[in-house]
Formats: structure tokens, sequence, C-alpha cells
């Protein structure tokens, strides 16, 4: 370690952040501070690159110039906290990194102070190393110095920024709404408080604002949103957080495409004016049973076509068992061209019959138009010319390949849905820098729970129907559309919404549907169902998930990547330790006992 002991501030302060030196700054004195990133030691020259959140800038100690400050520079390790002041100077050696935002300017060090040293680090920063991704949580501090964690982190505020300015030029309050809440409907688990001076009782963490925006409108605020932190106790498979933020949003006397356009209004003020990333104003819309069916998904990624076509009628009967028994069954046949790869080879195609097979797709057919010839296992069946028709049909050109399978309709386009997103993606076709927004419209309003076998509410029980379908709300209530909407980006659920309901009435036949009774219903959400009966406007609303659209336009598949303290997929908080155990005397006071079998 040093023979330096760290030297205080005495007075100094900064005056450039070192990632906003430019070569118009060659020829000033800068004092800047932070961390050793890298040091290289040439003989007779130390050369530091010297970091903060902002970036990094190459500094240089001279021996010629001055062997006291070189000796002390001579001591400096990785990841020391310095002081240094210096001129600004043209870079002598064009630095090899041409991407550097710093390339074109060096600083020679007049004075270096030494803030603090480091021990050895259990994680690197300047090398972009997989660490173990439980190292870097439980460093964290450590880790959000990467340059690329501090991009990120300032994303963030950026995003977060421009989506408060957009929804104050509109009109909005920002609220706060309470974090020890009774129960809220997302239908996940709820995070339990206990209560030390109401024994025997809990508050629930939300699992978002619902209830109280909707209050919010009923009290006459008229246009809310709120960064708002929810909490639900899910498995957290995949990439979810115990904890993590929405762009909440409420709006009074309003119908579905006032909130679409608004949210429309701040996609572009986010993308295009604030970050530079041209989107369209206007976003596209689809109902949801024709996602459905051209992608096999309510969250269709479109920055492929690759759409799934229904070709029963044109196959028709064939003499192939396979498909002719589908047929009988009253199955379907249905498929998507792969534009240009009429030319695959078997390994290829075994490749994709294999995500055909992850997908439940046992049997994948192709036909493959090839330098004006037609391939295929079908083709003894089919005949040329049906073969031609159908590619002609499908928008398969020479040089295309379609893909197909027959199954019962839905899950089968479920399943193409899968098997067309694997072949994008080992084609390299998804481009992370390209940004496809989709509106999905008109979601059912119930789904079955097979487990419970009941209704339960696709979007959440505060969600009004289609106007159009309320009659069908008891008579045929699977059938029944939902003033439901999703914002889809990139194949990624970014945004739901709804327009809600207002009236006690509705609201009691929308509880009834889903199997609360009335008292059920009065014990869990009378305070809302009460406050509908003080004149609530009709009102909509949206929530966007902060961080997964933080995470796209990061380019980072994870969302973890764009929370400074996220939680592992045990839900545990590797820094702090949390969940923790407490003591007997803690439990006593909020009136609990374990009881661990
Ligand atoms: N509260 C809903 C959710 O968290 C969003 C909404 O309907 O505004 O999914």
């Amino acid at each position: 370690m040093s023979e330096y002991s760290p030297e205080p501030l005495n007075g100094l302060k900064r005056t450039d952040y070192c990632g906003d030196l430019r070569l118009k700054d060659a020829g000033r004195k800068v004092t800047l501070m932070g961390w050793v990133h890298r040091r290289r030691d040439l003989g007779g020259l130390i050369f530091i690159e010297l970091r903060d959140r902002s970036g990094i800038v190459q500094c240089v100690f001279d021996q010629n110039v001055s062997n006291e400050l070189f000796e002390k520079a001579s001591v400096l390790r990785n990841e020391f906290t310095v002081a240094i002041i210096g001129q600004a100077d043209q870079r002598k050696v064009p630095a090899k990194n041409a991407d550097l935002a710093t390339k074109d300017i060096e600083v020679n060090v007049e004075e270096l102070h030494i803030l603090n040293t480091c021990k050895p680090l259990p994680i690197q920063v300047s090398e972009e190393q997989v660490a173990d991704e439980g190292l870097r949580m439980k460093y964290r501090y450590i880790d959000l110095r990467k340059p690329r964690m501090a991009r990120n982190i300032a994303l963030r505020h950026k995003i977060t920024k421009s989506v408060r300015d957009y929804f104050d030029s509109k009109g909005f309050y920002e609220i706060e709404t309470p974090i020890l809440v009774a129960s809220t409907p997302e239908g996940a688990r709820d995070y339990l408080v206990p209560s030390r001076v109401n024994p025997g009782k809990f508050y629930a963490l939300p699992q978002s604002p619902q209830l109280y925006k909707q209050m919010l409108m009923v009290s006459g605020l008229d246009r809310y949103f709120q960064i708002a932190r929810c909490f639900r106790d899910e498995d957290l498979r995949a990439d979810r957080q115990p904890e993590f933020t929405q762009i909440d949003v409420e709006m009074s006397f309003v119908e579905r495409d006032d909130v679409l356009e608004m949210i429309e209004g701040l996609i572009h003020h986010l993308f295009t004016d604030t970050l530079g990333i041209e989107v369209p104003a206007k976003l596209q819309r689809m109902p949801y049973s024709e996602a459905l069916e051209k992608y096999g998904s309510d969250k269709p990624d479109l920055r492929v076509d690759m759409v799934i076509q229904d070709v029963t009628e044109t196959i028709g009967k064939t003499g192939f068992v396979i498909l002719d028994n589908a047929l009988e069954q009253g199955q379907k046949i249905k498929g998507f061209v792969v534009k240009g790869k009429g030319g695959s080879t078997r390994k290829e195609q075994d490749k994709y019959k294999d995500f055909g097979q992850n997908a439940s797709l046992p049997g994948l057919f192709f036909i493959a138009r090839h330098e004006g010839n037609v391939k295929s296992s079908l083709l003894k069946y089919l005949g040329e010319e049906k073969a031609l028709t159908l590619c002609e049909k499908m928008g398969a050109e020479d040089g295309d390949l379609v893909v197909l399978a027959a199954g019962e309709s839905r899950p089968l386009s479920v399943a193409l849905g899968k098997v067309r997103l694997d072949i994008a993606n080992s084609l390299n076709l998804l481009n992370p820098q390209e940004y496809k927004f989709l509106w999905v419209v008109d979601f059912p309003m119930y789904s079955w729970n097979e487990e419970e076998n009941r209704l339960e509410a696709e979007h959440h029980p505060f969600t009004s129907p289609l106007p159009s379908d309320a009659d069908k709300l008891e008579s045929a209530p699977l059938e029944v559309r939902a003033a439901a909407y999703d914002l889809v980006l990139n194949g990624c659920e970014l945004a739901s919404g709804s327009v809600r309901i207002h009236q006690r009435e509705m609201q009691e036949r929308i509880f009834k549907g889903i199997g609360l009774s009335i008292e059920e219903a009065e014990a869990k959400f009378g305070f809302l169902l009460t406050a509908f009966g003080y004149g609530a406007p009709p009102h909509a609303g949206i929530a966007l998930g902060l961080d997964r659209l933080t995470a796209i336009i990061a380019g980072e598949t994870s969302i973890r990547e764009v929370i400074a303290f996220p939680k592992n997929t045990n839900g545990i908080d590797l820094l702090s330790g949390a969940p923790v155990t407490v003591t007997d005397e803690q439990m006593k006071l909020v009136h609990l006992k374990y009881d661990l079998d």
C-alpha cells in the first residue's frame, strides 16, 4: 500500500469532468477528481487513465518535468482516488480507442493529490470481464464505476427527467401514493409488513398504485403520473425483480385513444427529442386476435416480417398422411416465409426443426425456392404446380424458404410464433438498435384459470369491457373484449393499461364475473366501490415499465443492468444481505412467531 497517507481536499475544486474534455480545451488548466482506471509505466513517463462518472481521460506524468511528482505517481494503483491539476493539451500519440470521447486530449499533470488508496479489487473496473454476477452485486458500488454501468445510470436519469418534463408540459401532477397499503389488485402475491401498533394486522406493499390513482381521478386531480415503485412477490424466473419501477399514468374525461395519443407523444418526446432516435409520431395498432393469428404472440416483434399465414385451404388434401389426418381433425396448416433462406443447408433446416421441437411442434416442413427450382419433402404430394402456387400466395420468391406445420389453430400460431423468433434470432435479424413499437388493443376481458376453475381478469378487475361487448359479460364472458391496451416494443410488453370502470354497478358485475362475492369485494375494495358512488369521472390510464424501457434503449438484455441496486434471482440483495433474520425481540414487537416447517 501507499507510503502516502491520504491527503485532504484542502479547498481544491474540480473544474471539469474527465469525460467532458475535448480538443477545444487544449491550453486550459484543469482540476480533475476521480479514480485511477489504468496505469501504464513507460520508464520516464507514467500514463494514468483518470475516470469519473462521465468517462476517462489520459493524464501524463513526465519524469523530466518533476522527479518528485513522478515518484508520487509511481505509487498509484488501480482505483486509487486522486485529484490532479494540470494542463490540457492535444494528445501527442493518438488514442488506440478511436471511440474514446476524449481521444484528442491529454492532461500534463502538475500536481497530484492522493485522496485515498484502494485494496486489491474483488472485481475489475477497467476490464469488461464477465465477472460472476453475484460478485458484481455484492460489490455493486465498484461495479457501478464501470463506464458502461455509469452510462446506464445516466441514461436512466435522462429518461426519467424527459418523462417528468413531458408530463409536466401536458398538465399532469406528479403525486406520490402510499407504500404501506392494503392489498392491491394486480394478481401477484403481496409483500406484507406487520404493524407493531395494530397487533395481528399487516400492510401490503403496493403491486402498483392502481387504486390510488383511480381515487385521485375521483378527487378531480384530472391528470396524474408517478415514477412509482411496485412490489410483487412472484417467482423471479426470467428477468423479474421483486421491486421495479413503473411510469404510472391516469387521466380523467378521456377515452382509449386519448391515452394512446398521450403516450405516443411521450414516446416521441423521449426517443426523438431527448435521445435523438427517430420514431414515428403515430404508432401502429393491432387487435389482440390479429397479433395472435399473425405473430403467435400478444407482443409481436415487428423487427422481422415473417407473418404467419393460414394455408389450410391452399394445401387441401394431398395424400400425405400427416397433413391429411390433421385436416380431418379440423386442424390448420400454417406457415411463414424466411426471406433469402431458399438455399439453406440440411443442417440449418435441422436446426429450425429443433426450434420446432422446443416449441412442441414435432413436424416442421419446408419448401425451398432455390435458383429456379422448388425443393421440398412435400413435393411428391403437393406437385410442383401447387407448391409454386402456395409459394406465390405466401410471398415466397426465388431464394426464399417456406416453413410449414399443422396443428390446432391457436396453439399452432403460438408455436410458430416462437419458431419465427428463434429463426430470426439465429439469422441475427433482430437488430437491438431498431425500435419497432406496436399497440396491441382489444385484449380479452377474462382468461380461464385452469387451476382455480374460474374466470380471472386478463388485465385487472378495474378494466372496462368494450361497450359493444358488455351484453356478453354473463352469457359468453370469454368472448368479451376489454378496453385494454399494451404497448409493445421489439417483442417486449413495455406498457399496459385500460379504460377503467367508473360506475359501481359495472364494477360489481366484473367482481361477480371473477367469482368475488359482493361481501368479498366490499371487504377488499370497498373503499373504491364507495368512491365510485361519489361522482367518479370516466377515466383511463396506463403504466410503462421504466426498467425494461431503459434496458432496451441501453442495449442491455437484463433489467438488472439498469437498476442501481438489483436483487438476484432468489430475491436477495447480495450487497446488504437482505432479507435477513431479525432478533426474537424484533419479532415480538410486531407480534410474530416463527413457524418454519
Ligand atoms: N396497474 C396496471 C399494472 O401495473 C397498469 C394500469 O392499468 O395502469 O399493470
